[in-house]
């Protein structure tokens, strides 16, 4: 945890992507015990206001036991649950996890000219993941064809690059705060499937393999 004396934590805002200092103006922990009177978890959770767009964020740091790094210190899984981020990190490229905190940073500045960045993370995931065609209407179906997108995002791709186009090309469209919202939760649902579901799923099976080799070695 990135925090100082004077209750400030080093965060990135996802009202407005400012990454700096955010001032806690509230904080509050519970701990759980089993029925062992064992400490089994812990969770801090920190009220805090950004100094740039001034909205605050709900972030909880988690604990249990066995979380721990190879010198046996606590680690903590720390979140933000306000507002809902699902920033995808593992496993994303740092282009498109960097051109997505970008257009989310934007948003609060021109709703319009986030839009048209959001469009732009859509032609990076196309190139990252070497889609063939001339426009990105084709790159996306390829990527569909090819089964790397699931077509359920078809619809979602396309919602994006239209509303992107048209952001583009000044057209009179007034993009609502929650509209864009909207266009940037879809987005990180696309980056989090193709990037970083992979890797959760390959350290839950990693788990199972785990468990079941122990199961075997009991035999
Ligand atoms: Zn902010």
């Amino acid at each position: 945890m990135n925090e100082n004396k004077d209750k400030r934590i080093l965060q990135t805002c996802f009202h407005c992507g400012n990454k700096g200092m955010l001032d806690i103006k509230g904080e509050y922990e519970t701990t759980w015990v089993d029925i062992d009177d064992c400490f089994d978890g812990f969770c801090r959770w920190l009220l805090v206001d950004c100094p740039v767009c001034k909205h605050a964020s709900l972030i909880g740091m988690f604990t249990e036991p066995g979380m721990c790094d190879e010198n046996g210190e606590q680690l903590f899984d720390e979140k933000i649950l306000y507002p809902q981020t699902n920033m995808p990190t593992e496993g994303t490229p740092e282009a498109i996890k960097s051109a997505l905190e970008s257009a989310i940073k934007i948003k609060e500045i021109d709703t319009t000219t986030c839009v048209m960045a959001l469009r732009r993370v859509l032609e990076l995931i196309c190139k990252e993941k070497g889609a063939n065609g001339k426009t990105l209407e084709s790159k996306l179906k390829n990527l569909v064809k090819n089964n790397i997108l699931p077509s359920g995002f078809d619809s979602a791709c396309a919602v994006i690059r239209l509303l992107g186009n048209s952001a583009a090309h000044a057209d009179k469209v007034v993009f609502y705060n929650h509209e864009v919202d909207e266009l940037i939760s879809l987005l990180q649902n696309i980056v989090m499937y193709l990037y970083a579901l992979p890797i959760k799923i390959g350290k839950l099976k990693e788990k199972l393999e785990k468990l079941n080799k122990g199961k075997n070695d009991e035999f």
